[in-house]
């Protein structure tokens, strides 16, 4: 078996990934493992922006976009992240752009901006400016250029390696364990600090718009070596999927005018949000399409409701508003191609001419590993971190999210946090020595890869995964009650138990062994899944993207807490609710106090 020494390892290739190893590079040996090759990551499906109040098209403030993060999250952001979040975006972006982002440009040459939802200028009085990008191909054009200047620092990329485990030693991490996919080797990676990188898990449910490689490996490891998941109950559903398949149709659209339509031609979210409409934050709307096609009002009573953007319609009600802008077919060409690319390939529908039908699609996931405003991991209430060990971008939670994410603040949250903890980490490394790896560190997870290889049971991965993710999008989605979730709960034991004892898989060689991964990243998604019905059932209020039909209100009083999820000892979840939500902006300002969300 072979062993690499890094001082710093980084577990992913997206956008939080390359950024810290951008910055740890910059002073210590550093070395990227990705099981994609790093610029296929899912950063790299981004459409619509990244969020920073430049001001350029319209005055903005960081603090403005710190008040829309907070109340969007429904108070339960750490307040001290938010505002971070929101000052560093704007050296952040700026930081992009000197790299080479080739980002749209207003008649003048600065960084072009749209609306987004939930974005406002002046602590919620209307819409603004915020989100920049380069037409709807944003995360692509973040991918390329940090990889371009990752590759320019001299990283060491080990790609299409599949980490599995981590490698702790008394109270430090000291690497991880990872697979060579081409050849079925496993390799040992010894280090001073690792960084776990590796994006979300929304292939838990049925209709999501993430990648199929989108399994929360780094959640279910760090998981199973003792470290908690925060929040997971919150988990985010887009409100526009293209119908049955998921792909996302970006909040661009809205933000550059197009509106929702149900099956009587009306714009529904007059009635649901009737001061930002089709802008209000994402668990809103998709609350609003769900209620209005369980009240029948579905497209010919489907279950799927029209985006609109044709510039027949944007134009009618850029009128109406009284705003002087209009829209043309060309606009739209160059502002949204790879939106009008998928609805034509995929549904055969132009929407400059005809509305997209879409359905909310399990998106983002506001939860992860913990950590503090440095990327360091931290495994209680108390925010105790674990020595040499890192998290950033969608697998952590930093928590700046709460339980609801707006529009381009993921891709913000990559470069702001994937910067800070790579200079942490690079700090740390600088100051700490190699700790020696214990005895036979790839003994456990070489057991359990050769236990998957030979399973002859009757199951096999994808029938166990299917049902998984039927269970999940029914019982623990856009709406949620006890019974339901208690149904999730027990379906997924079960499926854990098949998991465990009755799986069967087909291709028991070496090379290029994805029946092995996929079997692997099953037993990921099940952990996940979980952890998040589990935390979802404990937690009795409504609050973001939590929506509970039996507690409708949200309820500070009790649960203005963070869930810590811990791996209890048989295996099944363990639940803390000590970790209050850092209120720090709310002491000194009676804005950022928690109040009704009204949009
Ligand atoms: C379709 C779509 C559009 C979006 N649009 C926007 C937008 O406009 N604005 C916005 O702010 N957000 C957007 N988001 C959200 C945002 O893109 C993601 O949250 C973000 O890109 C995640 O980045 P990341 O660096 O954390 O992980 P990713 O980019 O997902 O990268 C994960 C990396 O981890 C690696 N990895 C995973 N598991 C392992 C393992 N076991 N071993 C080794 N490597 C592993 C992968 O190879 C990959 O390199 C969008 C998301 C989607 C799905």
């Amino acid at each position: 078996m072979q062993t690499h020494q890094y001082e710093a390892i980084i577990v992913g290739g997206g956008g939080a990934g390359l950024m810290a190893a951008l910055y740890a590079s910059r002073s210590v040996k550093t070395a990227v493992i990705s099981k994609l090759y790093p610029t296929r990551s899912h950063t790299g499906a981004a459409q619509g922006g990244i969020g920073a109040a430049l001001g350029n098209l319209e005055e903005d403030r960081p603090e403005w976009h710190a008040f829309d993060t907070v109340k969007g999250g429904d108070y339960l952001s750490d307040q001290d992240a938010a505002l971070t979040l929101a000052e560093e975006a704007v050296s952040a972006v700026i930081e992009l752009e000197h790299l080479g982002l080739p980002f749209d440009r207003t008649p003048d040459g600065r960084i072009s901006q749209r609306r987004f939802g939930g974005h406002t200028s002046n602590f919620g009085d209307k819409p603004v400016r915020r989100a920049c990008h380069a037409a709807d191909r944003t995360g692509h054009m973040i991918l390329q250029t940090l990889y371009q200047q990752c590759i320019k620092n001299e990283v060491t990329f080990f790609d299409e390696f599949q980490v599995v485990d981590l490698i702790r030693s008394g109270d430090a991490v000291v690497g991880v364990i990872a697979v060579n996919i081409d050849d079925g080797e496993l390799h040992i990676f010894h280090s001073k600090a690792v960084l776990f990188a590796t994006g979300g898990w929304g292939r838990v449910w049925e209709i999501t718009s993430n990648a199929h490689s989108l399994t929360g490996d780094g959640n279910a490891i760090t998981y199973r070596r003792g470290v908690p998941m925060q929040d997971m109950e919150f988990f985010q559903f887009h409100p526009t999927g293209i119908y049955k398949m998921g792909i996302l149709i970006t909040e661009g659209v809205r933000g550059e005018g197009g509106v929702l339509i149900n099956d009587k031609g009306e714009r529904f979210m007059e009635k649901y949000a009737p001061h930002i409409k089709d802008l209000a934050s994402r668990d809103v709307v998709s609350r609003a399409i769900y209620l209005e096609i369980e009240a029948g009002r579905g497209i010919n009573g489907q279950r799927y409701v029209y985006l609109d953007v044709t510039p027949e319609t944007v134009n009618r009600y850029l009128a109406e508003a009284g705003e002087d802008r209009r829209i043309t077919r060309e606009y739209i060409e160059t502002k949204l191609p790879d939106i009008l690319d998928f609805c034509r390939t995929y549904l055969g529908v132009d929407p400059v001419t005809e509305p997209m039908p879409v359905q909310p699609t399990a998106h983002y996931g506001m939860g992860g590993i913990p950590t503090d405003l440095h990327g360091r991991v931290v495994v209680d209430a108390q925010r105790t971190p674990l020595p040499g060990l890192y998290a950033a971008g969608e697998c952590a939670c930093v928590s700046v999210h709460g339980a609801n994410r707006l529009g381009t603040n993921s891709l913000t949250d990559l470069i702001v946090f994937g910067r800070r903890a790579g200079k942490h980490m690079a700090e740390y490394c600088q100051g700490a020595d190699f700790v020696a790896l214990p005895e036979n560190p790839a003994g456990e997870i070489q057991e359990e890869l050769e236990r998957l290889r030979k399973a002859d049971g009757t199951r096999k991965p994808y029938q166990i995964r299917e049902e998984m993710r039927q269970v999940m999008m029914k019982h623990v989605s856009v709406f949620r009650t006890a019974e339901g979730m208690q149904e999730a709960v027990e379906t997924i034991r079960r499926l854990k138990d098949e998991y465990a004892n009755n799986l069967h898989i087909d291709d028991r060689g070496k090379r290029f062994n994805t029946d092995l991964f996929e079997a692997w990243e099953l037993g990921c998604l099940l952990d996940i899944a979980e952890v998040t019905a589990v935390s979802a059932l404990a937690r009795e209020e409504s609050r973001g993207a939590h929506s509970r039909d039996d507690f409708p209100k949200r309820n500070d009083e009790k649960w203005m807490v963070h869930t810590l999820a811990y791996r209890a000892a048989d295996g099944g979840v363990e639940l803390n609710h000590k970790k209050p939500v850092d209120m720090s902006l709310a002491e000194k300002d009676e804005k950022f106090k928690p109040k009704e969300r009204v949009y």
